[in-house]
């Protein structure tokens, strides 16, 4: 008799095995960097995936992820909350953020990657002031210069990490970038080479609140190789572990960086 193996069976052995070619993928990169693969992360990037979608990538391993967009993400975390109570997950948006929305982003993550400007980084300590809770938050550079990108440009990103870094209760951890849209890799690198200088600058100013400083969130499924010899210390993976995103119904592109 043939065991019952579903559909379902056959879906979770794919993403688990998708998320074992990404970290294979990871570790030979971090070695042909001459790097250790412990040092680097894998931020699984969740947008347009459900909750048990989500749940599947945690059963394979998964500790870590990223959502983009808040109103998603505030559906999405009832359903994952007992994981993140248990401490298996991790939950960071990696998407803009409007000031409007900062009670449910910080209602549904612990940490924030697309930090770009004063004024959110301020607003955002004020809000874990009142609930008396830490807040790791990164810079969101956008190293390309690309229009279509959020991020603070990559000349103001130090003095807007130095500022962010005084703030009380934020702790800033590093620093996220999304790479060029080009298949031009020499491109890709320099930005994310950038992105690396920019946090050499900070975490060795010395300056308040810069000795945490020391991540790289930077490198998706298309680049991340490059983004790990360049050091990233985290790499967001999506259609590598998931499959290709659906098209959306509305003309309103998911990009990498949706508005
Ligand atoms: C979607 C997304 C990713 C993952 O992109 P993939 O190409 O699916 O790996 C990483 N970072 C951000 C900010 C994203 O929006």
């Amino acid at each position: 008799m043939m065991t019952p193996r579903g559909t379902y069976t056959r879906h979770v052995s794919s993403v688990a095995d998708r998320l074992d070619q990404v970290h294979a993928r990871v570790e030979g990169a971090a070695r042909d960097a001459g790097r250790d693969p412990a040092e680097i992360r894998v931020l699984v990037a969740t947008k347009t995936q459900d909750a048990d979608a989500v749940r599947e990538a945690v059963e394979a391993g998964a500790t870590l992820i990223g959502e983009n967009r808040v109103q998603e993400l505030t559906v999405k975390a009832p359903e994952l909350a007992d994981l993140v109570a248990a401490g298996t997950l991790t939950v960071h948006l990696i998407g803009h953020l409007q000031k409007n929305k900062i009670n449910a982003a910080l209602g549904a993550a612990s940490g924030i990657q697309s930090v770009d400007s004063l004024a959110l980084a301020r607003a955002l300590s004020t809000r874990c002031e009142r609930s008396g809770h830490d807040l790791d938050v990164m810079i969101q550079v956008n190293v390309s210069g690309e229009a279509s990108k959020s991020g603070v440009a990559a000349d103001d990103a130090r003095q807007l990490a130095l500022e962010v870094a005084t703030l009380p209760y934020l702790r800033l951890t590093g620093f996220m970038t999304i790479g060029a849209n080009t298949a031009d890799a020499a491109v890709i690198r320099a930005g994310f080479s950038r992105l690396r200088t920019i946090r050499d600058a900070v975490h060795a100013s010395g300056a308040p609140g810069t000795s945490e400083a020391r991540e790289l969130s930077m490198g998706m499924s298309r680049d991340l190789d490059l983004a790990i010899a360049e050091g990233a210390t985290v790499v967001r993976v999506g259609t590598a572990v998931f499959g290709p995103r659906p098209t959306p119904p509305t003309s309103a592109p998911i990009t990498g960086d949706p508005a």
